[in-house]
């Protein structure tokens, strides 16, 4: 290392639990991981609802480099993925590296640096800045007239209250994405009278959660290979590498299959025909994220629990009133009504050189060069950030991939060769372009309404196959990037014009 660098994490979640172990594994000592809230384990750690589990096999949800062989299940329950978390944070030494209730309220970079200060008064200035800070935890509140004048118990299904009692209660859940799916098919049997207010109905695939024995356990404990050789599963990585392929050609014949599957699954598991067609989803398969439930449509057939599928008017003390006039009366009002997903590092206020702001620079949509890095805001790399893979795929394997790619641009700038890195303009107009073209033509692009589309319609994720992605993120394009090196800073002071510089070797 050619100098002492700074380095300041955003977020104490899966990726920023990854940015700590990275860093320390390579040397780096000088660094600290701010989070909002006490503790680790981001997503994992906000939700906490009756039912919350991984639709991704436990052992893909997994760092590449951590395999667990104590999984309870083929899909891990959600306090299950916490305490993973917290494990690993703990085992690779990386906890006197968190600052916790440290909000990040302003990140500026001036003098080529970046400055930031936290909601307590905590001041840092650091050389490099990872976002680390998610996609889905800031929670869309819906605008149903009157909902603030509901008598009984509400909360978003991130922000749930155990203190609510839940046995023989008259709960109403609105939404039917993969929350309020999990959410009713643990509490179907539990509520008194369970009321599920579906404006979509969603493609539901058939998923069952098997649990690992006791014997299958203590087997991945005591042979190292066999655990390595269920997380990396070729049978299940070729349907989820395919999948991604199929998500991104709205012709793919595979969506096809699933639709078949889908369509099946129906007819075979909910018997009152009336039903069935509430639950029978119009548009495309994976338009919207698929839900993967293989106890959702028995939840909703149980005799305590109802569809409501009649729009809803509005929210009265004693319930919700729907449009064909009925009063559905509730004690619990559970919103599992999804996250705002445009709102990628705010509400920071953060600037880039030049005092340019990154609500001007995301006025359009966020957006980021590779998902990365973003004009002008040298030195400040994304993991899990705008235009990332998303849906239905391990997203630590994403942040894995993309952190070898930011590896490479740290240890530039710890060198000493290089001062300041960000995607160069025209790189980052390119790749705007050639991502919006591609975007419409995805499954998301089908013509529903989802968490993936920004202002414009336009879906945000990651829009090329997954092997591409891994392609992308395994050989950088130095190209691409405004790398600025000492020589430009003495020669023009700290704010060096942006030259095309040749790429310094690697
Ligand atoms: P979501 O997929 O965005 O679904 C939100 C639901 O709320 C939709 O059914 C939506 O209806 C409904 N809704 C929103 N506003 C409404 C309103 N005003 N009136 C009536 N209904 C309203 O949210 P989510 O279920 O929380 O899931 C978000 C994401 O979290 C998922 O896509 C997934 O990435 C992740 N997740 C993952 C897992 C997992 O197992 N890995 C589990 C849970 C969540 P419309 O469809 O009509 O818009």
């Amino acid at each position: 290392m050619g100098r002492d660098i700074r380095v300041v994490v955003i977020g104490a979640g899966m990726a920023g639990i990854l940015a700590a172990i990275k860093l320390n594994q390579s040397g780096f000592r000088n660094f600290i991981v701010y989070e909002k809230a006490d503790r680790v384990g981001g997503t994992w750690r906000e939700n906490s609802y009756p039912g919350l589990t991984c639709d991704v096999p436990s052992h893909s949800y997994t760092y590449s480099f951590e395999p667990n062989p104590n999984w309870s299940h083929l899909l891990p329950p959600g306090p299950e993925i916490q305490a993973y978390f917290e494990g690993v944070a703990q085992k690779y030494g990386v906890e006197p590296f968190f600052a916790f209730n440290e909000e990040i309220v302003r990140c500026a970079f001036e003098g080529g640096r970046w400055h930031i200060e936290t909601a307590s008064g905590t001041r840092d200035a650091a050389d490099i800045v990872i976002a680390a800070t998610g996609v889905l935890h800031h929670p869309n509140y819906p605008s149903i007239p009157g909902l603030d004048s509901f008598a009984g118990d509400c909360f978003h299904s991130a922000r749930w209250d155990h203190a609510v009692p839940l046995d023989g209660q008259r709960i109403g859940v609105i939404g039917t994405g993969s929350t309020g799916v999990q959410i009713v098919s643990a509490l179907a049997g539990r509520a008194g009278k369970l009321s599920h207010f579906q404006r979509t109905p969603q493609w539901v695939m058939p998923t069952v959660n098997m649990a690992f024995t006791d014997e299958q356990k203590a087997a991945f404990r005591e042979q190292p290979m066999l655990l390595r050789a269920v997380q990396n599963d070729p049978g299940y990585l070729e349907i989820a590498w395919n999948w991604t392929e199929a998500v991104v050609d709205q012709n793919s014949a595979m969506i096809d299959q699933f639709e078949a599957a889908g369509r099946a699954y129906l007819e075979e598991t909910v018997q009152d025909p009336v039903l069935r067609e509430k639950l029978r989803p119009a548009g495309r398969a994976g338009c919207k994220r698929l839900v993967q439930s293989g106890e959702y449509y028995q939840a909703i057939q149980h005799p305590n629990a109802a569809l409501v599928d009649a729009p809803i008017e509005r929210v009265e003390p004693t319930g919700v009133r729907t449009a064909d006039g009925v009063l559905h009366e509730l004690d619990l009002l559970v919103l599992a009504t999804g996250f705002r997903t445009d709102q990628f590092l705010r509400p920071m206020n953060v600037t880039g050189r030049d005092g340019v702001a990154l609500d001007d620079a995301w006025a359009k949509r966020p957006s980021a060069y590779m998902a990365i890095s973003i004009p002008e805001f040298p030195n400040l790399f994304m993991l899990n950030g705008p235009t990332a893979p998303v849906g239905n795929f391990a997203l630590i394997d994403v942040a894995e991939r993309q952190w070898a790619y930011i590896a490479h641009f740290i240890d530039l700038i710890a060198s000493g060769r290089v001062t300041e890195v960000s995607a160069k303009p025209g790189a980052f107009d390119r790749y705007e372009a050639d991502r919006i073209a591609a975007a419409r033509n995805t499954i998301w692009g089908s013509g529903c309404q989802s968490w993936y589309l920004d202002s414009e319609g336009v879906p945000s994720a990651w829009p090329w196959s997954y092997r591409h992605f891994a392609s992308e993120m395994a050989t950088p394009r130095f190209d691409a990037y405004d790398m600025r090196t000492p020589e430009m800073a003495n020669a023009n002071g700290q704010t060096a014009a942006a030259a095309q510089q040749p790429v310094p070797a690697e």
